[in-house]
């Protein structure tokens, strides 16, 4: 089969490679639709991710297809087994499983394991399922599911995590920092919480698909990338905001979600929030980076700062069943459709020239 194998910094080849044999307990999905996502942008750029992979590597984690072979199963228990499989399931599978038994996964924090397993692949015509995957990590499809919708289930149950962990009410007012997929959907879940969601971007069709899924207001931040400038129509004067208290100058954010990942926007997130509000700071931003935060600033507007990795069981099957409620859909953030061959060209053009939101990869041609 051909699969596509992450090599190192902007170093992605595709490959004819031999499905590996399957292990009790795995079961390999026939991928109907693999998506791209901005973590695999980053370590495509970086050339590195601290926890998803090691390169050489399969790359992608976004997938949704059918199970086409299944090993027998290594346990007696049926729950946690194959047996509950069988061949044509229509499935989903996350990029991850926990362990179950350390410190974090017996808190609930299973996002935090000491052990996640990943899974990446994506961009292949099969993928074997470790069986930890199987067991923890691997949905079943409703039949009217469309495959490119279930493969967003990934990315949005790392958005459920962040809206979790915020604790978001209706009425507050949401602003994300960034409209790609991720600040996107954000966008879509404030706006289904009753939120009142903005958003502050770049790139004409992101915030066009911002505006379609409900965004009350569109900051669109120039080629200088001042996000500050672009919220608050003018560019930072004076004494810098961090001397004031939050609010005192008219800030209307409750929330202030980072969803780029950058140094610069961490410390224009905790600026841009309203006195007594709550700063996600959910874009990864490079290794050994650090910001500077106005304590004063801090103590004094009440500022609640945090930040959300990952995703776990519960809120990766709290992301399918929004989208099998339609509340996400792959047509808001799909925006191009690439042969698994190109998938090279796709990832140059999108480190040069970052605007498509997010590409279906044709993984059979
Ligand atoms: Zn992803
Ligand atoms: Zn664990």
């Amino acid at each position: 089969m051909k699969a596509a194998i992450f090599y190192g910094k902007e170093d992605i080849q595709i490959h004819e490679v031999a499905p590996r044999p399957l292990k009790p307990g795995e079961v390999r999905i026939q991928i109907a639709a693999a998506l791209t996502c901005g973590t695999d942008l980053k370590v495509f750029k970086r050339g590195y991710h601290a926890k998803m992979l090691t390169p050489p590597s399969p790359f992608g984690h976004e997938l949704a297809g059918t199970i086409s072979e299944i090993a027998e199963t290594r346990s007696v228990s049926p729950s946690a087994s194959t047996g509950r499989w069988k061949m044509g399931d229509r499935v989903v599978v996350a990029n991850s499983a926990p362990c179950g038994s350390c410190f974090f996964c017996k808190n609930g924090r299973e996002n935090l394991c000491d052990d996640l397993l990943f899974l990446n692949g994506a961009y292949a015509e099969t993928i074997a399922v470790p069986a930890r995957l199987v067991e923890k990590n691997m949905l079943r499809l409703k039949p009217k599911t469309r495959f490119e919708d279930a493969a967003l289930a990934e990315p949005l149950a790392c958005v459920a995590q962040g809206m979790d962990d915020l604790n978001l009410r209706k009425g507050q007012h949401v602003l994300v920092l960034g409209a790609g997929p991720i600040g996107l959907m954000f966008v879509a879940l404030a706006k289904h919480l009753g939120c009142r969601a903005s958003v502050a971007g770049r790139g004409s069709n992101r915030l066009r698909a911002a505006q379609q899924l409900g965004a009350d207001k569109v900051f669109e931040v120039g080629k200088d990338g001042d996000i500050w400038g672009a919220v608050r129509g003018s560019p930072m004067a004076g004494p810098p905001p961090a001397a004031r208290i939050n609010g005192g100058d008219g800030s209307e954010f409750d929330v202030v979600i980072e969803a780029i990942g950058k140094p610069e926007t961490w410390e224009a997130a905790v600026r841009l929030v309203r006195r007594g509000g709550s700063v996600n700071f959910f874009g990864g931003c490079p290794s050994g980076t650090t910001i500077s935060l106005d304590t004063k600033m801090i103590h004094y507007s009440n500022l609640a700062l945090l930040a959300s990795f990952h995703h776990t069981p519960r809120t990766f099957r709290k992301a399918l069943k929004l989208i099998e409620a339609g509340i996400v859909r792959a047509k808001d953030f799909v925006d191009g459709e690439w042969p698994l061959s190109q998938l090279p060209e796709l990832f140059r053009q999108m480190s040069v020239e970052n605007r498509a939101i997010k590409a279906l990869v044709r993984v059979r041609e």
